[in-house]
């Protein structure tokens, strides 16, 4: 079974993915972290945003085994990610690893932008994950002051709004809803009520099979 799960930035998408993977035992990727990792080595080597050949070089490199979640998730991570993420030949070095995790025996829970578009176009269950940018901005920015980030609201608001406009308005494969994907608004829900959403999603699914 491939489960697709896509949405906006701080969406939860991460949360339900994980629940569902735990649930139901299947392996996650979190595919955001791919793109960060590509942002954080060309921050780190000083690689221009334009240099799409440097930057695909730095994606054909990644050692997935490798990827630091907790420190990959951190602030300014996300704004270099989302601009990697706009490089098709980026894209297209990060393809076939994610497809391969999606058709493994036994299947996969992937969470992202275009899993359920570009990457596992034939999942058997697609959720989209949003809330309002608010909502979101809220989320992630209570988790940046807990990790200790001195950070206002604003900018986080800004940020979200900007990565939001940057991932629905690229040409190659931006966000956008899976025309067969179940969408899960969780503005007014908190994280227990999400995942008990999705995993009522994934039930109503496979009862109907
Ligand atoms: O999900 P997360 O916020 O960690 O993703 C970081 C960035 O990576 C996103 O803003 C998006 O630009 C990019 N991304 C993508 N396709 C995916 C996953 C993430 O373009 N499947």
């Amino acid at each position: 079974m491939i489960i697709a799960i896509d949405g906006p930035a701080a969406s939860g998408k991460g949360t339900v993915a994980r629940a569902l993977a735990a649930h139901y035992g299947l392996p996650h990727l979190d595919t955001g972290l791919l793109y960060r990792a590509v942002g954080a080595a060309a921050l780190e080597r000083a690689v221009p945003f334009e240099d799409a050949q440097a930057l695909a070089g730095l994606a054909s490199v990644l050692d997935v085994a490798a990827l630091d979640a907790e420190a990959l998730r951190a602030g300014p991570i996300g704004e270099a990610a989302s601009r990697v993420a706009v490089v098709p030949a980026v894209r297209e070095k990060l393809l076939r690893l994610q497809q391969d995790f999606a058709h493994q025996p036994g299947g996969a829970v992937l969470d992202g932008r275009d899993i359920g578009t570009v990457i596992a176009p034939d999942a058997d269950i697609k959720i989209f994950v949003t809330a309002t940018p608010e909502a979101r901005a809220a989320r992630r920015h209570r988790e940046l002051r807990e990790r200790g980030e001195d950070v206002s609201f604003a900018e986080v608001l800004a940020d979200i709004a900007r990565r939001d406009a940057r991932d629905s308005g690229r040409s190659s494969a931006p966000l956008i809803e899976a025309q067969d994907a179940v969408r899960l608004d969780n503005t007014a829900l908190d994280r227990d009520a999400s995942i008990a959403r999705a995993l009522a999603i994934v039930a109503a699914r496979l009862a109907g099979r």
